[in-house]
């Protein structure tokens, strides 16, 4: 009998953990690098509880344990074992773009979402800059290929009513700056902080996700940017509203054609293909595969990429901000700037066995 890694269980290896997301269940476990990957090895081979004695004789039993309460893989014949599909490790997906941002204001142009239709484009983030505005969209949405939509405030005295009797494809509502607001109603979120001031990267496990599309998207795109336009009230295109670069001015005319040219140029596109493995830090977070931040990647000038923000998570010592003993990467000895990215190793175990107590 051989034993078998169910294809659903993913290994992320980090700096000093291994993340494994369970994409059927879609939760994360956490693994000592070194089980980790003796565990991968073991795929589609005999002897693992021999091979566990071998490598870990303290705790084998442990980890056999950990195996089987998580319901990692089971044993069959090797002939049984070719009956299983390998999962294909490739994100795809008909539509040009996925996921929009739209600000709608009083004289909301509706043409925008019929542009969004013939792109694709099946869920929608509404900023909401005027309530008459809004009520038009989402009546006008009802009839559309649009499956998802999200409601943000900025304000929160223009947050009035739950919108699903308009449209019940509103899945969500986040309203910001909204202390004194409250209602019963598990998809309406209220943030104490103002929308600008929300963190561009998560601040707690509680942000990340675990599924099988974030996943095999994250392997060869950026999450946040990749197939996302942002549409502002004046009509203006861009990528998403922390990027510069606008491909139409919303007072000039394009047609359909020339938008999608647009959209599909280098030029809009170039940072979509730029997953988290291929930027500082993020290569060595066991969170690569399960974090979206809105952070925009710079390249510098040897072509590596780095994040001018640091992010809320310090992988190379395992610690959230809000922990107790958290450093930042510089305190650290990790140097990930603009000119380079540099790790003082000594520098690090000394200060990563101060915060974990040895
Ligand atoms: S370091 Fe990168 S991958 Fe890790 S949590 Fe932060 S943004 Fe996500």
């Amino acid at each position: 009998m051989i034993f078998r890694l169910y294809e659903s269980i993913r290994f992320v290896p980090g700096y000093n953990r291994t993340a494994l997301l369970d994409l059927s269940r879609e939760k994360i476990l956490f693994l000592p690098n070194d089980f980790a990957e003796v565990l991968q090895k073991m795929n589609g081979k005999t002897r693992l509880e021999e091979t566990l004695e071998l490598h870990f004789p303290e705790n084998h039993l442990e980890y056999l344990q950990f195996i089987e309460e998580n319901e990692l893989g089971f044993h069959c014949t090797p002939k049984e074992s070719k009956r299983f599909d390998l999962l294909p490790l490739e994100w795809k997906n008909p539509a040009i773009i996925t996921n929009a941002i739209v600000e709608v204001g009083d004289d909301i142009n509706l043409d925008h979402f019929k542009w969004l239709a013939a792109l694709g484009c099946q869920n929608v983030e509404l900023q909401v800059v005027s309530e008459t505005g809004l009520i038009k969209t989402l009546e006008f949405l009802n009839d559309s290929i649009c499956k998802n939509i999200v409601l943000v405030y900025k304000n929160p005295s223009q947050f009035k009513f739950k919108h699903t009797t308009i449209n019940k494809r509103v899945n969500e509502t986040h309203v910001f700056d909204a202390t004194a607001i409250s209602v019963s109603d598990s998809t309406v979120f209220f943030h104490p902080y103002a929308y600008d001031q929300r963190g561009l990267v998560p601040s707690s496990t509680s942000f990340l996700a675990v599924n099988l599309t974030l996943y095999l998207e994250s392997i060869g795109h950026n999450v946040y940017l990749h197939r996302k336009l942002f549409i502002d009230r004046f009509g203006n295109l861009k990528n998403a509203p922390e990027t510069s670069k606008t491909i139409h001015k919303g007072n000039q005319a394009i047609d359909l054609n020339e938008l999608t040219k647009r959209i599909k140029s280098d030029e809009f596109t170039n940072l979509w293909n730029l997953p988290k493995s291929e930027i500082d830090v993020c290569s060595d977070c066991e969170y690569r595969h399960s974090c979206v931040c809105m952070r925009i990647p710079k390249q510098r000038p040897d072509k590596t990429w780095y994040y001018p923000v640091e992010c809320d998570y310090n992988p190379y010592l395992s610690k959230w901000k809000n922990e107790r003993n958290y450093r930042n990467l510089m305190d650290s000895g990790v140097v990930c700037t603009g000119k380079e990215m540099k790790i003082d190793q000594v520098k690090l175990d000394k200060v990563f066995n101060e915060v974990w107590g040895e």
